[in-house]
């Protein structure tokens, strides 16, 4: 997707570690019109599945999920790091966050994943694959259907892809960092 492709070369930061940061437009300030064109393209490429359910995870995945789910006319599930005391039966994997470097939870209730969804996961980032490695669990749990994943970004030097496409998952992602060393981003063409 050129328009996001450009705009992290323009406003996006790199860390040490890996990290890139991209807090002007998708992390923390949000820039609408861009959401809209990256829920654009994730329609794109799933309208022609099955799904009947978006699914992401709290926080940074729900502004690109309510878009794609507004945009298909489909319900919007987002998995909780915090269970409520008033989630009634609920799910729940651990998933490690490497940026943070800790162990959270991942909580959905089992009304909101069932064998009568199909689900498209969409999130922020894919780097090492821990979160959606996690939200296969939740789904198995469910007894759901993953029809596939969208990222906005994928690191592809962390290799997340690999052990998601090893689980059989489709994954999607609209743009690529090659390499972040340096300090340098490199945006595969
Ligand atoms: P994974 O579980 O694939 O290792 O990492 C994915 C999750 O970690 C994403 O949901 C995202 O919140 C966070 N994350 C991973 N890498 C980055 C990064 O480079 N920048 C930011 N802002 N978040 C990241």
């Amino acid at each position: 997707m050129e328009l996001l492709k450009k705009r992290i070369l323009q406003d996006g930061t790199c860390f040490p570690g890996g990290i890139l940061k991209v807090d002007s437009f998708i992390n923390h300030q949000m820039d609408p019109i861009l959401m809209k064109s990256i829920a654009v393209e994730f329609v794109r490429k799933f309208a022609s599945t099955n799904v009947n359910k978006i699914m992401t995870i709290e926080a940074s995945g729900i502004a690109p999920a309510i878009m794609t789910g507004y945009l298909l006319g489909l319900p919007v599930v987002f998995g909780k790091k915090k269970s409520p005391k008033t989630m009634k039966n609920a799910l729940c994997t651990k998933v490690h966050s490497f940026t943070k470097d800790r162990d959270y939870d991942v909580v959905i209730s089992s009304d909101y994943l069932t064998p009568q969804d199909n689900v498209l996961f969409v999130d922020d980032f894919l780097a090492y694959g821990n979160a959606a490695m996690g939200v296969i669990d939740l789904i198995k749990q469910g007894g759901a259907n993953l029809v596939g994943m969208g990222f906005i970004i994928e690191k592809e030097f962390q290799h997340g892809r690999q052990r998601l496409e090893a689980e059989g998952v489709r994954v999607e992602s609209l743009a690529i960092i090659e390499d972040l060393s340096d300090c340098r981003i490199k945006i595969k063409d």
